[in-house]
């Protein structure tokens, strides 16, 4: 067996021939000229000349071998369904969809944005995209009117796939109007907008644009559209993300590279075989979700399952707190990822739902999206008995940057290290002002990688090849790397730990949010003359958005009944513009906000004062009464 030192060393050193034996792993329609061009960096294009298609190698390409094998299980605790699709079936329905959204207009290339609960028809329509070389560009259904017009208006949809409604905690949350203001707020308006009906919740109709998925499935049930071949480098879907502007950012994907690196990563880090089940409880909304319920698992040949549901017992019983343990018993799961918030979730009820069910099957359980605190990985790591393994990534990567590989070789893993860096990853802490390499170990830097960054990786953001370059290789001084924006040390073994963002971006329960949108979102509110947010340490959810408002009149505020009501208002638009996960936790009313003599916010040093800790060197500082101010609202 090759040790994991000598298969990373060459991925770093002769990249080629490494992703050339790791590009068998896919099948292609033509092969490629070129491993990789780096003769433009930053940008990095992988296996030039050569063509594939992701839904081919997702779905097609196992009809030969295991077409009666379970795909796609959809399970919804919240409708009470279950179901069970067959790569055949799978085949179907994906021909189905995609033969309607050509009816709708839909060609190569052309942008589709799919704002869908945990639903099989969202997979469909992923797939569906992929195989017409449509450019997929999915919102989290969590996401509100203001966060998703945004998106429509940057990625300009000819076709927008949504549903009546989705389900949380037995409440049925209707979609249809929130998308229909997200139409009218703006510019851009797509061409049809084809909608699933689960009967859910009633849709006001617009005639000529709306058209119903249950109708158009009947009209297409026979269609067959056989897969576009796509250049490797083809753009297959864009993902918004955020940053320290307003503006999302679309996080753009190649075809070709993101195939390859998903098959890889399939076997080299999660070891999940053919003709097994795998169990992610993220969302289609995030990238873990694009990667992990969608294409890995799949293209690994494995069924993949997709849940819809609380992971523990809601305010109507449903389901049972012990749902996530009951399927890995039913559908023999043996590999899951989760994030250490769930997790966090699951600690609060009865230890004995970890033992209740049959979980023999499980291999290991993933967790990523936020760091894993060594108290929440113990538990989980003692009830099921399992490796648990931590994996650091980004929506920008794709696939994991640090973590262990054990279908390469069998590392241990460290409480608190997400692990090592993934081949293909040259990864290197340098120093935040210099920019220098740091080498000693214990020593804290900004985690950055070096390029060409590996297949899988974003190509660029979507229109905006300025902004990639601008943001994301030019934040260290004279080098051009790739900045993750997160602090790191480094052990004398090598591992990795991940000590939070050096930018304004914060992480609620594994969610990525941008201050920035928060704070803009807020001042929306007449009364808010100006807002500073920040993220606050929390056990369970890892962090929280506290958010410090000055008022245009302060007097506002000296009513204790009034400042209620305005904190109550002010959560309610940020739930309208942007959508629940983005509220505050808190929204505390001041007179002033810290700044420097220049005007900048000092949100480092509101953030210490909310969490206890010393505000650091505060000689800029242009009114030290202001973060006083805080300080004692905090302590309220
Ligand atoms: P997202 O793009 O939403 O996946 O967020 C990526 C960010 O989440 C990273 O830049 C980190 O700040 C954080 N993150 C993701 N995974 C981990 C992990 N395993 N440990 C620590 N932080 C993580």
């Amino acid at each position: 067996m090759t040790s994991y030192a000598d298969f990373y060393r060459q991925s770093i050193d002769q990249p080629d021939a490494f992703w050339s034996e790791q590009a068998k792993l896919i099948e292609w329609h033509k092969p490629f000229d070129r491993v990789c061009n780096y003769d433009n960096p930053p940008f990095v294009q992988w296996f030039e000349g050569g063509q594939t298609n992701l839904c081919h190698n997702a779905v097609d390409r196992h009809l030969a071998d295991r077409a009666g094998q379970a795909a796609l299980i959809a399970i919804s605790s919240e409708t009470g369904s279950e179901r069970t699709y067959t790569f055949q079936d799978l085949h179907g329905e994906v021909q189905r969809m995609a033969a309607s959204l050509k009816a709708l207009g839909v060609a190569k290339g052309d942008r589709v944005l799919i704002y869908m609960p945990m639903i099989a028809e969202a997979a469909f329509a992923m797939l569906a995209c992929a195989r017409i070389g449509a450019i997929h560009c999915v919102v989290f259904g969590g996401f509100a009117s203001g966060s998703l017009a945004s998106r429509i208006e940057d990625a300009a949809p000819k076709v927008i796939v949504s549903a009546d409604a989705g389900s949380r905690g037995g409440k049925a949350l209707a979609y249809k109007p929130l998308l229909d203001e997200a139409i009218r707020l703006s510019s851009h308006k797509p061409d049809a907008v084809l909608l699933v009906d689960r009967g859910l919740a009633s849709m006001e109709w617009v005639a000529g644009r709306d058209h119903l998925w249950n109708e158009l499935r009947e009209t297409h049930a026979d269609a067959h559209v056989p897969c576009e071949w796509l250049d490797s480098t083809a753009i297959s879907y864009t993902i918004y993300t955020s940053g320290t502007t307003g503006k999302p950012k679309g996080v753009q994907r190649d075809t070709g590279g993101y195939t390859v690196a998903l098959a890889a990563s399939m076997k080299h880090i999660f070891d999940g075989r053919a003709g097994e089940t795998f169990f992610s409880t993220s969302d289609i909304g995030w990238v873990v979700g694009h990667s992990y319920i969608v294409y890995g698992p799949l293209i690994a040949g494995m069924a993949t399952i997709m849940y819809e549901g609380l992971p523990t017992q809601g305010m109507d019983k449903q389901p049972h707190g012990g749902i996530w343990w009951e399927l890995v018993e039913k559908y023999r799961v043996t590999v899951m990822f989760s994030a250490p918030t769930a997790v966090r979730v699951l600690k609060r009820q009865d230890p004995a739902l970890l033992t209740k069910y049959d979980l023999s099957s499980l291999r290991a359980l993933f967790l990523a999206g936020e760091p894993l605190d060594e108290p929440t990985a113990r538990w989980i790591s003692e009830g099921l008995n399992v490796p648990i393994i931590d994996n650091y990534w980004q929506t920008e990567s794709g696939w994991p940057i640090l973590t262990i590989a054990n279908g390469v070789e069998k590392k241990p893993s460290k409480f608190g290290s997400p692990g090592i860096p993934m081949y293909g990853y040259n990864v290197k802490l340098l120093h935040e002002s210099t920019g220098e390499e740091l080498t000693v170990p214990g020593e804290k830097g900004v985690v950055v990688i070096e390029g060409p960054t590996p297949p899988g990786f974003m190509q660029t953001i979507w229109k905006d090849d300025k902004r990639f370059v601008d943001t994301y290789w030019k934040s260290v001084p004279s080098k051009l790397v790739y900045s993750t924006f997160d602090w790191g040390i480094r052990d004398a073994d090598g591992y990795y730990f991940i000590l939070g963002r050096t930018d304004d971006v914060i992480n609620v329960a594994g969610h990525r949010l941008g201050t920035r949108e928060i704070e803009e979102s807020i001042s929306g509110h007449p009364q808010v003359a100006e807002v500073a947010v920040v993220g606050v340490a929390d056990a369970l959810k890892g962090q929280v958005a506290m958010a410090f408002a000055v008022l245009k009149d302060s007097s506002l505020a000296q009513d204790s009944a009034a400042a209620l009501k305005l904190e109550g208002e002010i959560m309610k638009l940020v739930d309208g513009d942007l959508g629940a996960v983005a509220r505050p936790a808190r929204v505390r009313f001041v007179t002033a906000l810290p700044k420097t003599r220049s005007g900048k916010l000092l949100r480092r040093a509101i953030q210490a004062v909310c969490e206890g800790r010393d505000a650091g060197d505060l000689t800029t500082m242009d009114d030290p009464a202001a973060l006083q101010q805080i300080k004692d609202k905090v302590a309220v």
